[in-house]
């Protein structure tokens, strides 16, 4: 079912033919965020020139419902709450529980405070970004969890003013999904919008008059249109990561179950078209038992169209190494978005991972356990992103800001310093606005 790429006997630094770059060993899929910028910079253009008008045409285009109105009322957030079976709600509670445990620690110590000589002190403080617009994607899966790993780091980090964006549900005429309304409620979020796509996202990055003011930062997950727009608009507005298209690498030996790693390739299949479910192994045993599995798990499954597009599509594969060695460099330069870890030893392979959003170890650590209820985030760096971008935590809504407080003494005692300093760089006044605090005490040497 998954196309074999296979390694074995290739080996790097040999002969110029036998150079590998595993960067490009597993490709990505063949709709990529560049292709759709060309539909989502018209999208966003139109949303900034013509506000609730362009939204009720993509609304309309998109999601094939317009919405009576833009902002969900309050009603429509208790309803939720109030329809929600025990079970779910002790899920969602389990979820937001745990994943604010994790946050708090996250937190860490809030303030750097540095005395480098009497009277000079470099203080950093932590400040949270004062208004947030969070998205949570609901096209062909209204996920829930997704307001979780959102609201909650922004709520701990203290943000003051967080706004939820979903896409509208035709079924629900025009509101987003009841499950989200539900946990915006637990989470005592009342800004919510029945907006999806590149339109939430303009719209909360260029504000709409009389319906949502701008915000400072935009995070979430969402489809390749979502990450497009995060793209394109990221300067107006700060973003988390690109966190695109779910990505599942499983990095195994012969010691893991074949029938496991089947559902997990599957489970992450399932998000979209474009997901990418990747085998990396040195067991050809066992590629050959997943690759006998899928079709069974995938055909038992509800969303097996979606999965058998995802899994045919070059972005998936099963990739056949010489070692866990040669594994380790696929997966590092892969920079998966999950990645789970089924060898023998896993504590000690997930160590030697440098470059991925997040790494699931061992049998008892699917991704899915990460998707909702672990205390880890979920929304996490795709496309190869993980190789310089972290997923969303408490400390992506926060700035650092110095804070620079110095004695007369302790800048006299300095000053030579910056004064040679803006000289070199031919900024001599720079230097006078040191010089000029000196001006009536020559016996300070400045
Ligand atoms: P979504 O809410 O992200 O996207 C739905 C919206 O896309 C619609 O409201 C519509 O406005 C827009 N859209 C649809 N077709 C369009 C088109 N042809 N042109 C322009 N806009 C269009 O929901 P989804 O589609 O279900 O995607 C969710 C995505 O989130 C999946 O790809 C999933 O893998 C991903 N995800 C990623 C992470 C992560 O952290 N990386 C986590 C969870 C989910």
């Amino acid at each position: 079912m998954l196309a074999t790429i296979d390694l074995r006997g290739r080996l790097t630094g040999g002969a110029d033919d036998a150079v590998i770059d595993y960067r490009t060993v597993v490709p990505r899929a063949a709709v990529d965020v560049e292709a759709a910028l060309g539909v989502v910079r018209g999208v966003c253009d139109d949303v900034a020139a013509r506000g609730e008008a362009a939204l009720r045409d993509y609304s309309e285009r998109f999601d094939r419902v317009v919405p009576a109105s833009f902002r969900v009322p309050e009603e429509a957030l208790a309803a939720a709450v109030d329809g929600l079976a025990d079970d779910l709600r002790a899920a969602f509670e389990e979820s937001i529980a745990r994943r604010r445990q994790v946050c708090a620690a996250e937190l860490g110590p809030v303030a750097v405070d540095v005395e480098l000589a009497p009277g000079a002190r470099v203080t950093q403080r932590m400040v949270p970004i004062e208004r947030v617009g969070l998205y949570v994607p609901g096209g062909l899966a209204p996920l829930a969890s997704s307001v979780i790993m959102n609201v909650v780091p922004a709520q701990v980090a203290g943000c003051r003013s967080i706004a939820v964006a979903s896409p509208p549900q035709r079924e629900f005429g025009g509101l987003p999904h009841p499950s989200i309304l539900a946990v915006c409620r637990l989470l005592g979020i009342d800004e919510v919008y029945a907006v999806g796509g590149a339109q939430a996202v303009a719209m909360f990055a260029y504000g709409v008059p009389g319906l949502c003011e701008p915000v400072s930062m935009v995070t979430g997950p969402g489809n390749i249109y979502v990450v497009a727009a995060k793209r394109l608009l990221r300067g107006i507005v700060s973003i988390d990561s690109e966190a695109g298209p779910t990505e599942i690498m499983v990095l195994a030996d012969d010691t893991a179950d074949p029938a496991l790693v089947a559902a997990d390739l599957v489970s992450q299949s399932e998000h979209d078209p474009l997901a990418a479910a990747v085998l990396v192994t040195d067991s050809p045993a066992l590629a050959d038992r997943v690759q006998e599995a899928l079709p069974g798990q995938v055909a038992a499954t509800k969303h097996s169209e979606r999965i058998t597009t995802s899994m045919s599509g070059r972005q998936s594969a099963v990739v056949l190494v010489d070692d866990l060695e040669q594994g380790l460099a696929v997966v590092n330069a892969y920079a998966t978005e999950h990645l789970e870890i089924q060898t023998a030893d896993a504590a000690a392979v997930a160590a030697r991972v440098t470059n991925a959003g997040a790494v699931f170890v061992g049998r008892y650590s699917p991704v899915s356990l990460g998707d909702y209820t672990a205390g880890s985030t979920h929304v996490l760096p795709t496309g190869g992103c993980a190789c310089h971008s972290s997923g969303l935590n408490v400390k992506s809504f926060l700035k650092a800001m110095h804070v620079v407080d110095y004695s007369r003494e302790a800048l006299a005692a300095v000053a030579r310093h910056v004064e040679v300093f803006a000289e070199a760089e031919d900024l001599p006044a720079h230097g006078y606005a040191v010089t000029a605090r000196f001006l009536d005490a020559p016996e300070l040497g400045v």
